[in-house]
This record gives structure tokens, sequence and C-alpha cells, in this order.
């Protein structure tokens, strides 16, 4: 929940975790002046990578405003005060008698039978700049005009805030063209909305020790995210995926410890429902050794993050992969819910998060929804960024660590990228990020065998 202790706390680790500085905005402190310049020049980095689309933009900018609004918060009234003047956003506060004469409307409104109101000042501002509060009532409004608090200024430089930033990514757009004419900086650019830092689940990192074939339809039952349990239903009814969706459920299968002679004799008895051994062995077996390397360039393909999932390649008709919350319509995704006994306030969570376009924190409810969990503080500690980690997750959840197996640390890791020209970011360097964009060889596998 924004704004609770827990999200501050987690807020305030993250930042820590990083070289961007403390979370102040304003700070005179010498030594915090290579953090903060480090601060600004990802901001602009993140601005050019972030303002290639709509849905890019919008993440880009609640992010943005989230932290934004966490540093201002942080500020003592003096520095506030500096920092609206530094920016002219000049409000008077409103004359005492002024204030005597609303003074059962501004108590209403701030649902405050003390003497709060008495000793705070309220400026009064075009109730266009403070929807926020409007919509939550917490405002009184007369004449188009909201009388505003100073503990509730934030609403009014968020405003203010969000249409800069909105005005400078559209900018940023228009230049986007000449910018691209430097071949070194586009293939960083383009890879780095949709890079995943969190934790390398592949094959060898498994902890939950080796998986096999047939353990796999219990597992998807009780610990795969809902975008994979779709990928195991849709497989078992049809004996057969189409290629986004092998790469997508293939992938996750190897990061949860599914060996590849494993992995061959689960699509193999599945695909054979439907098709004789000859067929599936000419033509789909490449695939399944391509992605654990033993073809074409050997890369060891890592799983897909959610990033990539609900951010890339997009399902067409037939199709099965991507992201349920983010590519299924809500009412198939609430009835979808309702089928598996999820509570009708749940589904409504979900469905509002889907609304809004928060779609991991929809599966973070779903996660919550489908193990039990009520305590608030072992809710806010679920994060969802990668399928793989739900599934590790839930399985710690559901049986506890195994024993003998090393937990591994879930500690972003610098990306180093290598750009070559014009070309993608090279797989040696750049192992967890996009190893998934196919190459040629994953091109030819797939023209053959995705009918
Ligand atoms: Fe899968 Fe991630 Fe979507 Fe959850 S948010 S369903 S884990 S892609």
């Amino acid at each position: 929940m924004k704004g609770s202790p827990e999200y501050i706390q987690k807020l305030q680790d993250e930042l820590r975790k990083t070289s961007l500085g403390h979370d102040l905005i304003r700070t005179d402190k010498k030594e915090d002046k290579d953090f903060r310049q480090k601060d600004l020049v990802s901001h602009f980095i993140l601005r050019l990578a972030y303002c290639r689309s709509e849905e890019l933009r919008r993440w880009f900018m609640q992010q943005e405003l989230d932290l934004f609004r966490f540093r201002f918060l942080r500020e003592g009234p003096d520095s506030r005060d500096e920092f609206l003047r530094e920016n002219s956003l000049n409000y008077e506060p409103i004359s005492d008698d002024l204030k005597t004469e609303l003074d059962g409307e501004l108590r209403a409104a701030a649902g405050s039978k003390s003497g709060v109101v008495d000793t705070i000042e309220y400026f009064k501002v075009p109730f266009t700049e403070v929807f926020d509060l409007v919509s939550k009532r917490k405002v009184y409004l007369q004449d188009g005009y909201a009388y505003v608090s100073r503990d509730d200024m934030i609403s009014i430089v968020i405003t203010h805030y969000r249409s800069h930033l909105s005005h400078s990514l559209a900018v940023t757009t228009r230049a986007l063209p000449h910018l691209e004419e430097d071949g070194r900086l586009l293939p960083m650019l383009c890879g780095l909305s949709k890079r995943y830092l969190g934790q390398d689940f592949n094959a060898k990192k498994s902890n939950v020790g080796e998986i096999t074939a047939d353990m796999i339809e219990t597992l998807s039952k009780k610990s795969f995210p809902l975008c994979m349990q779709q990928l195991h239903q849709s497989l078992r009814q049809n004996h057969h995926l189409r290629h986004g969706g092998r790469q997508q459920y293939g992938l996750f299968l190897k990061g949860i410890g599914v060996s590849l002679e494993e992995a061959m004799r689960f699509w193999r008895t599945e695909f054979c429902k439907a098709m004789d051994v000859d067929k599936f062995d000419k033509q789909y077996s490449y695939n399944i050794r391509h992605n654990y390397g033993k073809e074409g360039k050997r890369t060891n393909y890592t799983p897909y993050s959610c990033m990539k999932i609900i951010t890339t390649n997009p399902p067409g008709p037939g199709d099965f992969h991507g992201c349920p919350f983010k590519h299924m319509e809500v009412d198939m995704l609430a009835q979808k819910l309702r089928g598996q006994h999820i509570s009708k306030d749940n589904v409504e969570k979900i469905s509002k998060c889907v609304k809004t376009g928060h779609y991991q924190i929809a599966c973070a409810q779903y996660f919550e929804a489908t193990h039990n969990i009520r305590n608030p503080e072992d809710s806010a500690s679920i994060n969802i960024n990668h399928p793989n980690g739900y599934f590790l997750d839930s399985y710690k959840l559901l049986n506890g660590p195994k024993e003998g197996t090393k937990p591994v640390p879930n500690t972003p890791k610098v990306i180093k990228v290598k750009v070559e020209g014009t070309g993608t970011p090279s797989s040696q360097t750049n192992k967890q990020s996009d190893l998934n964009d196919m190459d040629d060889d994953d091109l030819i596998a797939s023209m053959e065998t995705d009918m």
C-alpha cells in the first residue's frame, strides 16, 4: 500500500542499495554531489529509454512521481518552502479571516474535530490542480477553488511535476529520430525498458532441486503464476503450443529446475498425443535443445521476466503466451479467477489493478489470494517481477526451502552492456537481460514449427 510504513521502509532500503544517494531532494552536502549527479544523469537516460510508447511513458511517469512524492515528504518544512519558491510555485496562504469564515467546512473536509485546522495554513488553488484530493473528498471546494492544507501541498507539486514530465517526454519523443542516427545509443536505449535486473533464474541456479516431468502437473496447480498455468492448461488441452508459448513456458520450466532430458520427455509426451514421434523429433526437439544451449549459438537462454512478457510480443489469435493480467479482457480474467474460487473482493481488487495498468501488482494480489496471505507484513514483501520468482516464493511458502540447497540471494546485479555498432547487446556480456530475443537459429526453428 503506497504511503504505508512498510512501503516507505522498502523504498528507503531499495534507494540505499543504489548509488543514487539518500532520500532527500535538496542537500548541500559536498559528499552528496556525486550521487546527485548520477541521479540526474540516470533520470535523463531513462527519459530517453521510456519515451518510446504511451505505455512506457505512463509507467515511467508513475515511478518518477512515486519517487518524487517519497522524497518531497521527507524534506523539512523550510526545505519544502524553498523548493516551491525555486520552482516558482508561489501560493499565498488564505487570510485568518477567511479561515475563520470557512472554519466548519475546512474542519469537515479535514475530518477533524480538534483544533488542528486553526494551526494549519490553507491555500486557495483551482480545483484542477488537485484532482486526487478532490476524488478522495479531502478538500473543501467553493466556486471552482479547492482549499488545500499545507500538509496536502504535495498534490499541487505532483500535478505540476506530472505535467512538466509529460511535456518533456513528448519533446524527447520528437527528438528521438535525430538521436537514432547515432548507432551507439540505439541498442542500449531500446533494450533498457525491457531489461531485468533481479535474480538470475536459470536451471543451474534453481534452488528447489530437480523437477521431473511427472511433477509439473501438480506444481502447475499449486505454484505456477497465472501466465504459466494458462500455457500449461492449453498444452494439456491442445497437445500443442505455438512458438511464443513454447519459448515462454519452456524457459520457465528450465528455470524452475527441469533438466533437458526431463523437458524433452515432458514435451514429447504431450505433443505425441496429437502427432507421431518422428514429426516431434524432426520439428520440435531442436527448439528445446536450443533453449538449453545445445544447438545453434549454444547460448544458455534465461527465462523471461514479467517486464519482457508484458511489453513484448503480444499474443495473437491462437496464442496463449503473454501475461493474462495484461493481455486478457478484464471480464474474461474475472471469470477465470472466479472459476478458481477466488473471493469476490479479491477478484474486484485484482480487476481494479488491471484496469489501472498495474499488472504485476494484480499478480501479487493473485498470489496473496491463492496462498491465503492475510498478514500485511507478508503481503508487503510480495513483489512479482519474474514468473520464476513467483514460483520460488510459492514453493518456499508451501514446502520450505529444500534441504541442502543454498538460497540464491535476490540482489540486483549490474549488467555490462556491450554495444557493437547497431547490433543488439552481446549475449556474452549481457547474460541476464534480453538474451531471449530470437536469433537466426531461433527464427528458423520457429518458421519450421510455428503451426
Ligand atoms: Fe506472469 Fe509476471 Fe504476468 Fe504474473 S505478472 S502473470 S508472473 S507475467
